[in-house]
């Protein structure tokens, strides 16, 4: 167990990975399991994003995306947030989904 919560992934849509688990798609958020909004501040009941509490949010600003990827933007102010915790900026971004 880490000392510091992990931020999952909330979604404006989603898609069905390879393997049937829900992959986030559209515009992803930083959700903190348990808040009801993201780190921006946005309720996610009024907002409708989908949670993903199987998906950590490990988008750093450098992810290149593609038109394959289902993610199609990453707020910036939740990245801003998510990487100002714990000082520790990831390197590299495991991707759950490989591509077909
Ligand atoms: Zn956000």
């Amino acid at each position: 167990m880490r000392l510091t919560r992990t931020a999952a992934v909330a979604a404006s849509s989603e898609v069905a990975g390879d393997d049937g688990v829900r992959q986030p798609g559209g515009e992803v958020h930083a959700w903190l399991p348990g808040q009801n909004q993201t780190l921006c501040g946005l309720p996610l009941s009024r907002t409708r994003l989908r949670r993903f509490p199987h998906v950590p949010f490990d988008y750093s600003a450098t992810d290149q995306l593609t038109g394959a990827d289902p993610v199609g933007r990453i707020c910036p102010r939740c990245l801003a947030a998510a990487g100002g915790r714990g000082g520790r900026r990831r390197q590299s971004w495991d991707r759950h989904s490989p591509r077909p």
